[in-house]
C-alpha cells in the first residue's frame, strides 16, 4: 500500500477527515524549499504555521540540536536543572518587552495559554478572590485547540459549537474593528470599556492576540487600540495576557507584536517560531508582581508540570534561534518582504470575489467573499510550485524571513492566478470545511 493510503488508514490530520483533502508526502526540506516524494520542489509559503523563520535545517539550529543530542536529549525538569533552560529563560526575560521575572517552558503554545491563564486564576487565589475566574477576550481570536484555550477562541470559528457544554464561559468583546493603519478613535475600545465595567467583579485578566489575529481571521488591528486596552487594564488593576505565539520573534515586522503599541503584557505567551521551528517549545512569562503573590500565598507554587517541560533538545534550538536573529538582518528582511507582498498582492484586489488584501510584516493575506475549495485550491498550488494552505475564505503566506525576492513573487503570482483561475470562475463547488 502506499504511503497515502496507509495515512488515510490509520492517522488524523489537523482540521481533517480522514478522506476528505488531497494530501502530499514530503520528504524533506531544506532553506525554503520542501521536497515532495515524487520529486517536486515547493516554495514554502507557510513557515509550517508560523514558525520556521530561518527556513528548514538552518545549519545553526542544526548544529546546537546535534550537540545537545549527544549530551542529553532529554531529562525530566522536576528537581533538575540544565544549563540550556536556565540561559533560555535568562534570555527571554531579557529580551521580552516589560518586568518579566520568570518563565514557565512548556511543549506547545496551548498549554502555555493553558499556563497563563492557571496563573491569572493563581493569582486571584492569593489575593483571596476566587470568584474572578472569567476572562475578556475579543472576538476573532486564536488561542489554542484545549479546552481552556478553546474557550476563549473566537465563539463563532473557534468550535464552540461542539463542545459548549463543556467549555468555560468567558466574556467576548467586539473584534478590534480598527485597522492597523487607521485612526483609532475610543469608540473602537467602547465594548471592551463597558465590558470590564459589567463584570468588573469576576474578571481575571484580559486576553488577546496583539496586533494580529492569526488563525481566527488574520486581521490586523491598530496599535493604538492596544495601547488604550493596557490603560485600561491598568486602571481596573486586571492582569494583561498578551499571546505572542504567532506575533512573537519578528514576524510583524518587530520584535514582538506588542513592540508596535510600545506596551508590555503582565503574562506573555510564546511558541511556535521560538525554536526556529525546528522543535515542539513554548513559554509563559510571569510578571515579578504576579510572581510575587504566587510565591507568597498558598500552594507558593505554580501547579503545572509537563512530562516533557524544558526538553534540552528544544531550548537547544531556541537558543540558536534567538541567535539568529541577533545576528541576521531579520528586520531588514522582513521589512523587503512586507513591501514585496503589499506591492505584489495588490493586483488581486481587482479579482472577483476577493473581498480584501492586507500586508503587515511577513505576512500577506487575501480575505475572499466565499470559503475556498480546497480540493481544487491545495492542488493548484503544488502545481505552481508553491506550498500555501489557505483555511475558510483566507488565502494567506507568510514566508520564511530568509526567502528571496524571486521565490516571494513565485508564491504572490500563485495566490493570484490560483485565486483567478481556480476561485474566481467558480461555479458549481460547496463550501469548504
Ligand atoms: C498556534 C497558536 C496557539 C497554539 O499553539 P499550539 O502550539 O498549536 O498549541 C496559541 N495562540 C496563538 C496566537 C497561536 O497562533
Amino acid at each position: 500500500m502506499d504511503l497515502l493510503a496507509r495515512d488515510r488508514r490509520r492517522v488524523w490530520h489537523p482540521y481533517a477527515p480522514p478522506q476528505a483533502e488531497p494530501l502530499f508526502e514530503v520528504v524533506a526540506a531544506r532553506g525554503v524549499r520542501l521536497t515532495l516524494a515524487d520529486g517536486r520542489e515547493l516554495v514554502d509559503g507557510m513557515s509550517s504555521w508560523w514558525a520556521a523563520i530561518h527556513g528548514y535545517r538552518q545549519p545553526e539550529i542544526e548544529k546546537a540540536v546535534a550537540t545537545q543530542l549527544a549530551r542529553m536529549p532529554h531529562v525530566m525538569f522536576g528537581g533538575l536543572t540544565h544549563e540550556p533552560a536556565v540561559a533560555l529563560c535568562e534570555r527571554l526575560v531579557d529580551w521580552a518587552p516589560g518586568e518579566f521575572e520568570r518563565v514557565f517552558l512548556s511543549d506547545s503554545g496551548s498549554v502555555a495559554v493553558e499556563v497563563a491563564i492557571k496563573v491569572a486564576l493563581q493569582y486571584w487565589l492569593g489575593l483571596g478572590q476566587p470568584r474572578r475566574n472569567r476572562l475578556l477576550t475579543v472576538r476573532g481570536g486564536y488561542h489554542g485547540d484545549t479546552f481552556a484555550t478553546m474557550a476563549v477562541c473566537d465563539p463563532v470559528n473557534g468550535m464552540h459549537d461542539f463542545f459548549a457544554g463543556s467549555l468555560a464561559e468567558h466574556i467576548f468583546a467586539e473584534r478590534p474593528s480598527c485597522r492597523f493603519e487607521e485612526p483609532f478613535e475610543e469608540a473602537h475600545i467602547a465594548d471592551v470599556k463597558r465590558l470590564l465595567e459589567v463584570h468588573a467583579t469576576e474578571l481575571a485578566a484580559v486576553i488577546l492576540e496583539p496586533v494580529v489575529q492569526g488563525a481566527g481571521g488574520m486581521w490586523f488591528y491598530s496599535p493604538a487600540y492596544l495601547k488604550r486596552l493596557r490603560e485600561l487594564c491598568n486602571d481596573a488593576k486586571i492582569p494583561l495576557i498578551l499571546d505572542e505565539i504567532a506575533t512573537g520573534f519578528g514576524r510583524t515586522g518587530e520584535m514582538f507584536g506588542s513592540d508596535h503599541a510600545g506596551i508590555s503584557a503582565d503574562i506573555m505567551c510564546l511558541g511556535k517560531a521560538l525554536t526556529g521551528g525546528t522543535m515542539s517549545l513554548a513559554a509563559t512569562l510571569v510578571s515579578k508582581d504576579i510572581c510575587a503573590v504566587i510565591g507568597k500565598t498558598s500552594p507558593g507554587a505554580l501547579m503545572h508540570g509537563p512530562t516533557f517541560m524544558a526538553n534540552p533538545l528544544a531550548c537547544a534550538a531556541a537558543r540558536a534561534s534567538l541567535d539568529l536573529l541577533e545576528t541576521t538582518p531579520w528586520r531588514a528582511r522582513v521589512a523587503n518582504i512586507q513591501s514585496q507582498l503589499s506591492t505584489e498582492l495588490e493586483a488581486c484586489r481587482d479579482l472577483p470575489g476577493v473581498a480584501d488584501v492586507r500586508t503587515l510584516g511577513a505576512i500577506g493575506v487575501v480575505e475572499l467573499e466565499q470559503p475556498v475549495d480546497m480540493a481544487r485550491v491545495q492542488p493548484a498550488f503544488v502545481e505552481r510550485g508553491v506550498w500555501i494552505r489557505p483555511f475558510g475564505r483566507l488565502v494567506y503566506t507568510m514566508p520564511p524571513f530568509v526567502t528571496s525576492p524571486e521565490d516571494v513573487t513565485a508564491l504572490t503570482d500563485a495566490v493570484y492566478s490560483v485565486i483567478a483561475e481556480v476561485h474566481g470562475n467558480r461555479s458549481n463547488v460547496s463550501p469548504g470545511p
